[in-house]
């Protein structure tokens, strides 16, 4: 491995523990998150069981020399071994008072359980006797011997844990008990002696009794599982850059299944659900950090607010001192770090330590809680707690949930694990509900609990439903990472995979049935329950009162906040008025696209509009276009009163004409009864209008060229409709957009036809007025283009000249830039970005590399001669976080998105800017410290333009 800067070979190896640590918490990319946190607890004074963090870069390394370590760091750790044996006062394979380590993996950024963890290293039929003499608990030893036994088997070996499960299956119904705990030392000793045999039957090698062996195989295990499937397909969809690597960390054992007071447990410093301030976990005692996580037993909360029933106990409780304590260092740690903390501990006869801190995971309604709330307590500022919520989170907020009044037919009820509304088919692997997923239906995943392995199935799922585990367990902190809706802990459902059924209290439910989940109640239901508006969708469309939603409260508090940051306006694409009235209601300052197709498929209008393409000649064609013409306008003019006072984008006709057309014989036969023509005549009318590759064919501003009457007749709608409005007071700006162009010859002459019919409608005067004086209408207005097609990005210049606005059509410029049909590309796309040909499918987050690149040169060529161009984009991506990003870093004027992603870019647009300003205030910041006056000037100049 290479050299540092200095010269000197590079630290590979970091120390915690002990109260003091070579680390710190922002080295998570060389550290990792847990090794970077164990170190910042160290310096803290938290207790923290030593060990050292071996760094990502080694990972890095050990994969590109296969698997080879570089040269120096067995024996860097074996000096920090040394170190740990002397904080323990026990050593490393010492018959008599044995170290045990762990070796978990740590990546920078959060994986939880995609990638290996080996615990109870050290472990021989020699050292389990001295951990036993030494603990005087040979249960104890033995159950962490068979423990070790069977994880390292399984991670480090290869042999599957299932073939474990079975051994321990078969003891326990030999010894007639239930469960483990009800093992004895004996009993322990035996299946561990069953389990190496196991070991050696299965792999073809003897389990290794040399603990510096068993290490280095963790340590290699760990490493390795960095490239395992599922670790990979977590990334993808968590976007985690794959050269980073993981850290390993070696950690001295501390031991929560000593007896009864020993235990560990998970927390956060706040209800990941809700985003309520309350300390919020479960522990179980005697038992090992993997019990809780892996959802085998279901937990006990730890504190006295979260006792479910009289039943049960907790942790405040049963072991008050270390409990006292556990809530000094979590206060401790949220006010250090200043985000809520979800933290692991075990507490070993009584004495506790901490195990991991790491920012918690937290449903879309949590994330903005407490973003507002740590803005009150003055722990955060506002730009913090604008980057704390992920935009694409908001989704969760603003999407239906269950209809109140729906009759309900709860079956079972378990723990709302993750909020939201899911109801489909039930499906019992992960694997089948991939299948279907992909198929496009709707599935509700169904397992006794979930592990890494069903990440696939679980993205795919609409709800998660889990028979074990907690709050805490793999499906419920996977869950609520993806924003899906999940209960787990259901003790009321027995499944049974086999036998592709589950039984809820009597109701048996099959494979291929509907359940619902309500996330927020726990409540399983039989079938699909009707859905309604989120509660922040009602409170802005005024059908709530906002004082009863608290959960509003804290939205348009952030939302106003993001508000004031945003330099990026945030439009809407809507056809009708109702989809623009929920769009203002959610914060949109105009339609950025407003399809008038659409319009014409509505009853009572296809019927005119097929006339018209069917149309023999252009009388025939006018005299169609002449019905069409009042509904245009009526739909237009309903437009401008719900966007009264915002600009309006409307487009003309773009889809190709064949599309609107009857397709059956019996449908041909109808059409031709209706306008009077013979069957055959318009069958050979509609076959003379298929086309290969229509989306290439005539459409777009290629109609309007052919059949200028049709862009007259929509150009007179929208101003005949302008001026009616304004006529009655209302603040109307209509912006005509020219689809397709891609010569700007084409968009000139579309451009002429629509100022025509603009100056002699307005010179006419309010149209519709009866009787009343007509006075000519003032109204300004625009005519652009979209940019969809290459050539017009690469010739804006030339349109630019003409056109008064560009509108960045990324559907089409995708389509047209890659060569990739928007309809049929999802049958490779998925594989190109499995293969990591792609990072991401180009038709949701802006290809930067090519289609961006088209933008920019687009929009300073276009702005090069018209400097105050307006810019926006109205393609699908224009509600994606990242590609709001990419606009803003573009200078775009406007983003515009479906009526429910508004929000979702209020806040994309706000980080945008946020990360700029940061981005660039660092910039300045590093080249003064550096002593660079030059650069610092050039930073100070670039925020002095903000
Ligand atoms: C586009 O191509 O990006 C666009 C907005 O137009 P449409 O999706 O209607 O083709
Ligand atoms: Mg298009």
């Amino acid at each position: 491995m290479g050299k540092d800067k200095g010269g000197s070979r590079k630290k590979l190896v970091y120390a915690f523990g002990g109260k003091k640590s070579e680390g710190r918490a922002n080295m998570k990319v060389l550290l990792g998150g847990k090794g970077a946190n164990l170190a910042e607890m160290s310096r803290l004074g938290i207790p923290v069981p030593p060990g050292f963090t071996i760094t990502t870069e080694v990972c890095t390394d050990f994969a590109a020399r296969g698997g080879r370590y570089p040269k120096g760091l067995e024996s860097d750790a074996a000096d920090h071994l040394r170190r740990v044996e002397k904080e323990m006062g026990k050593t490393f394979g010492d018959p008599a008072n044995p170290l045990l380590v762990s070796v978990r993996s740590g990546a920078p950024m959060s994986m939880p359980g995609m990638m290996d963890t080996i615990l109870n290293i050290g472990l021989n039929d020699a050292t389990v006797r001295g951990l036993a003499a030494k603990t005087k608990n040979a249960r104890m030893a033995f159950d962490s011997y068979r423990r070790f036994v069977h994880m390292y088997g399984d991670v480090v070996m290869g042999v599957p844990k299932e073939a474990f499960e079975e051994r321990i299956h078969a003891a326990k119904e030999r010894r007639g008990v239930r469960l483990d705990t009800d093992l004895s030392a004996e009993d322990l000793e035996s299946l561990t002696a069953s389990y190496k045999a196991l070991v050696l039957e299965r792999a073809g090698r003897a389990f290794p009794d040399d603990p510096m062996e068993q290490l280095w195989g963790a340590i290699g295990a760990v490493f390795s599982s960095w490239n395992v499937p599922r670790a990979i397909s977590y990334r993808r969809l968590n976007k985690i850059a794959e050269h980073w690597g993981t850290a390993a960390n070696v950690q001295a054992m501390v031991f929560g299944n000593m007896g009864a007071t020993s235990a560990t447990g998970v927390a956060f410093t706040r209800d990941p659900s809700t985003g309520e301030r309350r300390f919020y976990g479960e522990y179980l005692a005697n038992a090992q950090g993997e019990d809780v996580v892996a959802g085998i037993r279901t937990p006990l909360p730890i504190n006295v607010a979260g006792l479910r029933d009289a039943k049960t106990t907790c942790l405040e409780r049963e072991m008050p001192a270390a409990y006292a304590e556990l809530v000094r260092i979590y206060e401790r740690l949220e006010e250090h770090y200043r985000e809520m903390q979800d933290i692991e501990f075990t507490i070993e006869e009584g004495r506790l330590w901490m195990l991991q801190t790491r920012t918690g995971k937290r449903t879309a309604m949590a994330a903005v809680r407490i973003a507002v709330e740590m803005v009150d307590e003055g722990l955060i500022s506002k730009d913090e707690a604008l980057l704390r919520v992920a935009p694409d989170q908001l989704n969760q907020l603003l999407h239906p949930m269950f209809d109140p009044k729906a009759a309900r037919k709860v079956v079972a009820k378990g723990l709302a694990a993750s909020p939201g509304a899911a109801s489909g088919k039930v499906v019992f692997s992960a694997d089948e509900a991939h299948e279907a997923g992909s198929r496009g239906e709707r599935v509700i995943l169904v397992r006794q609990e979930t592990s890494p392995d069903d990440i696939h199935g679980m993205a795919v799922a609409a709800g998660i439903l889990t028979a074990r585990g907690g709050m805490t367990s793999h499906a419920a902190v996977v869950a609520r990472g993806m924003g899906k809706c999940c209960i787990a802990g259901c003790g009321d459902a027995h499944v049974s995979a086999e036998q592709r059924a589950v039984n809820m209290n009597g109701t048996t439910v099959r494979a291929g049935e509907w359940i619902s989940l309500d996330g927020s109640t726990g409540e399983v239901m039989l079938g699909e329950v009707p859905t309604i508006e989120s509660e922040i969708a009602r409170v802005v469309q005024g059908k709530l009162e906002p004082e009863k939603s608290p959960l509003y409260a804290n939205y348009g508090r952030l939302m106003r906040w993001a508000d004031k940051e945003r330099r990026l306006r945030v439009r809407t694409n809507a056809d009708t008025p109702e989809d623009a009235r929920i769009a203002v209601a959610f914060g949109a300052e105009g339609i950025g696209l407003c399809r008038t197709e659409h319009m014409f498929f509505a009853p009572g209008r296809i019927g005119p509009m097929r006339e018209m393409i069917v149309a023999e000649n252009e009388e025939q064609r006018r005299r169609a276009l002449a019905k069409l013409l009042p509904m245009q306008r009526r739909d237009f003019a309903e437009i401008f009163e719900a966007m009264d006072g915002l600009p309006v984008t409307i487009r003309t006709l773009d889809p190709p004409l064949h599309e609107f057309l009857p397709h059956t014989d019996v449908e041909i036969g109808a059409l031709a009864r209706d306008i009077g023509v013979s069957y055959e005549a318009l069958k050979q009318k509609v076959e003379s209008l298929h086309e290969l590759n229509p989306m290439l064919g005539h459409r777009g501003c290629r109609l309007g060229i052919a059949y200028p009457e049709i862009t007259e007749m929509q150009a007179r709608a929208i101003f005949e409709a302008a001026a009616e409005v304004a006529a009655r007071g209302i603040d109307v700006r209509p912006e005509v957009m020219i689809p397709l162009v891609g010569h700007h010859e084409e968009f000139t002459r579309e451009a002429a036809v629509v100022n025509r019919i603009a100056k002699e409608v307005l010179a006419e005067g309010k149209a519709g007025a009866k009787g009343g004086k007509k006075k000519p209408a003032k109204i300004r207005y625009l005519v652009g283009t979209m940019i969809e097609i290459p050539r017009a990005a690469l010739t804006a210049a030339e349109i630019a000249r003409d056109a008064e606005f560009f509108s960045f059509g990324t559907n089409d410029l995708t389509q047209t830039t890659f060569g990739f049909s928007r309809d049929d590309s999802g049958r490779f796309l998925p594989m190109y970005v499995e293969k990591r040909i792609l990072e991401a499918d180009p038709f949701t987050t802006i290809d930067q590399g090519g289609v961006g690149l088209l933008m920019r040169m687009g929009t300073e060529a276009g702005r090069s001669v018209r400097p105050d161009l307006k810019v926006g984009i109205c393609g699908e991506h224009g509600g994606d976080p990242a590609s709001v990003e990419f606009c803003a870093s573009l200078g775009l004027d406007y983003v515009s998105c479906s009526p429910y992603r508004v929000p979702i870019a209020r806040l994309a647009a706000a980080q945008a800017a946020l990360k700029s300003r940061g981005g660039k205030k660092g910039a300045a910041k590093r080249a003064a410290r550096k002593g660079g006056k030059k650069a610092a000037r050039k930073g100070a100049k670039a925020r002095g333009k903000k």
